[in-house]
């Protein structure tokens, strides 16, 4: 919610976001009450300014109200998400609404890419939802980082080699088969 009243004062600067944004004729009370939060998205969804609107609502920690289309609620899941996966709130919400594609629209690469974070040693932190699913079907984050980095679907379970838990590098990834062949000792 912009809250633009007409009041701000031209200036020689670039005009403020506000002063494009679609809810400047419409009773600010529209985007504060609870039962009014659908009207208030639809009038987001057709705002120029929406992703200005949505992060200085988050960068300002604003508390209530519809700004940019989420409410209350919506945003301090994506602040509460933002601390969990040790984003900025707008990386974050960057990361939640290319989870909302269609999956088909990007290759599993594109999908591991945004789904993981590099953490300290050399290990991968997922960040992406606890089931991934890509063209259907579901998967461990596990079993994605290991088709993403072997090329083909693991046989068995997939462990991690590295003794981190949550890490999703490939190469800290065994599948049954692999670890068979490691255990099987080579012919003389
Ligand atoms: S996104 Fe919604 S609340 Fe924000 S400026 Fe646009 S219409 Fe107003």
């Amino acid at each position: 919610m912009s809250n633009y009243t007409g009041a701000v004062p031209d200036t020689v600067r670039q005009p403020d976001w506000r002063t494009r944004s679609a809810c400047q004729d419409y009773d600010p009370e529209l985007f504060f009450s609870t039962g009014a939060e659908g009207t208030a998205k639809a009038v987001c969804r057709g705002c120029p300014v929406r992703e200005e609107c949505l992060n200085h609502a988050l960068d300002e920690r604003i508390e209530d109200g519809v700004w940019g289309g989420l409410t209350d609620d919506e945003r301090r899941d994506i602040r509460r998400r933002a601390v969990q996966w040790k984003l900025t709130a707008l990386e974050t919400q960057r990361r939640l609404r290319l989870a909302e594609q269609p999956p088909r629209q990007r290759t599993m690469q594109e999908v591991f890419a945004e789904s993981t974070l590099a953490t300290l040693g050399d290990h991968l932190a997922w960040t992406g939802s606890v089931k991934p699913k890509f063209r259907g079907r579901a998967y461990t984050p596990a079993q994605f980082a290991f088709i993403v980095g072997r090329g083909r679907a693991p046989e068995g379970a997939v462990r991690r080699t590295c003794g981190t838990p949550e890490c999703v590098r490939p190469e800290h990834l065994s599948d049954g088969a692999e670890r068979q062949a490691a255990s099987t000792p080579a012919a003389a």
